[in-house]
């Protein structure tokens, strides 16, 4: 992690600036279509432009990302998301016409999207650029002004981000707000017109409930035990490198890693093996010998991990290690653990590291009742060839998001909304669906000269004791 630790922002500054942005809002109103595309093309320059400075700095905060990594699992993402931004936003600006009722004949109606105001954006540590920049694109998309507040834990991106946001926008239009979970808090109870919260399922807890006592809506995108389930007999090596590239990106430090796996016990031993080779095949000369391999951020995760393990061996699990740790640099080399059992403390929190553990059921529905007896998770991974199968396991089990025979690749589709249901989160952006969280849905209704509704008023006549009747 970054010695650099940026001066935390002083709580009486966090309201000059909502003061400064909300005053702006109401004076200049809202920005027009090209004053909301200026604005994200400058915003995708400068991060184009900073790109290397942006990717050192996550080396830099996690002790080892690589570069190559950060780019596609951040950077690209995020310029593909500004530009589908840019590219669509027009449209969702159209006002949308709607029905109107005979009565109301010849007046029209029709819904503009408006936005909400000042949008207050809460970003984590495990991917502190897209998980940042992306809800702040969407909410300018969407003609917010916006202060957002990144991670304390990744001092050295947040400095960046600072500054690539203080080189776009004046600060009356976006600012950053830098500081720990003190500023967090006083951030929270700031009157937004909206809060986007980023995180853990406990700090949304306390966000939702600062938010609730401005009535400020949220969007709260949180974490949780993302489940894989494998049909019966399916073939194993594709499916278990398609794992290893979920559990094993950014070291499983992802909010959608797949969690754990459930099996059926007769395939257990099968992927055990193909699990490895494909961590092997990922890694070919080792964990800590691979530039491609992210560190944990920090000893507290590094040592909450090596205790999931401890405690899983204690309790009679087969711990199946695919390589050597380097514990000075945080590296964690990959983790099966089988024979696990719900009771073990890796089955009760969110793992958020490369340790795998595997569950074996006898019967399907034995799994669909295992996922459904636990928080509603944020996604869901199932692997098979059975569409009857399959389409059970969909019907009977809620989660956010869903990849089919695969993972992680949900989030990648800009057309597909993003988010958490129950205990993993609550709304969603990406896609149209975050313009329209960030937006008031504003019904207009203009009354024509002529009107059937002008004959409801008193003295009430005929037509009334027709509609009555
Ligand atoms: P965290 O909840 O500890 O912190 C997130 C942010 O909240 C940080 O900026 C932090 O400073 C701030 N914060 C801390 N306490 C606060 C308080 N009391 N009030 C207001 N703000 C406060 O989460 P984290 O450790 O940074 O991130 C990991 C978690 O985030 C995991 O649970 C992961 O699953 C989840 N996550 C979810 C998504 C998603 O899109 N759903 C994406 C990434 C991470």
């Amino acid at each position: 992690m970054s010695d650099t630790v940026p001066a935390p922002t002083p709580s009486s500054e966090l309201s000059r600036l909502l003061g400064l942005q909300r005053a702006a809002f109401l004076r200049d109103g809202p920005p027009d279509l090209a004053q909301r595309r200026a604005a994200l093309r400058r915003l995708k320059a400068e991060i184009l432009r900073r790109r290397t400075e942006i990717t050192r700095a996550l080396n830099t905060d996690f002790g080892q990302r690589s570069e190559r990594e950060s780019a596609i699992v951040e950077l690209i993402p995020l310029v593909q998301s500004i530009t589908y931004l840019i590219r669509h936003v027009g449209h969702w600006m159209q006002p949308e016409r709607r029905h109107v009722s005979a009565y109301f004949q010849f007046g029209r109606a029709w819904v503009i999207r408006q936005p909400v105001g000042v949008v207050g954006i809460i970003a984590p540590w495990n991917y502190p650029v897209s998980l940042a920049l992306v809800p702040l694109a969407t909410a300018i998309a969407a003609g917010n002004r916006a202060m957002l507040k990144p991670s304390e834990l990744t001092p050295a991106t947040s400095a960046i981000i600072a500054k690539i946001v203080r080189a776009v926008f004046p600060p009356e239009q976006v600012s950053v707000v830098l500081g720990d979970a003190d500023v967090g808090t006083a951030f929270s109870a700031l009157p937004f017109d909206h809060l986007l919260f980023t995180g853990s399922t406990a700090v949304g807890k306390k966000v939702a409930a600062a938010a609730a006592r401005n009535l400020t809506p949220v969007t709260l995108e949180l974490g949780g035990k993302s489940p894989v389930v494998i049909e019966p007999g399916f073939s194993m090596q594709q499916t278990a490198e398609r794992i290893a590239f979920g559990k094993l990106t950014n070291a499983g430090q992802t909010c959608i890693a797949p969690d754990y796996v459930l099996l059926h016990e007769q395939d257990q031993e099968r992927f055990a093996q193909a699990y490895q080779d494909a961590g092997h095949k990922l890694h070919p000369n080792g964990y800590t010998g691979s530039p491609d391999y992210t560190a944990i951020l920090n000893t507290h995760h590094y040592e909450r991990l090596s205790g999931l393990i401890h405690d899983a061996e204690a309790q009679g699990a087969k711990v199946i290690r695919l390589g050597q740790d380097a514990p000075a640099k945080h590296l964690l080399a990959p983790v099966l653990l089988l024979n696990v059992t719900p009771e073990m403390a890796v089955m009760q929190e969110e793992i958020f590291g490369p340790v795998l553990p595997v569950l074996t059921y006898r019967h399907l529905d034995e799994a669909i009742a295992f996922i459904n007896a636990r928080p509603r998770p944020l996604a869901l991974y199932y692997f098979g060839g059975k569409r009857a199968e399959r389409n059970k396991v969909l019907k009977r089990t809620v989660s956010g998001n869903v990849t089919l025979n695969g993972t992680l690749l949900h989030y990648a589709q800009d057309d597909l909304p993003f988010g958490g249901v129950g205990d993993s989160g609550m709304g969603a952006y990406h896609s149209k669906e975050g313009f329209i969280a960030l937006t008031h849905p504003r019904g207009i209704y203009k009354q024509g000269r002529f009107n059937a509704a002008t004959l409801l008023k008193p003295p009430f006549g005929k037509l009334t004791d027709l509609i009555t009747k």
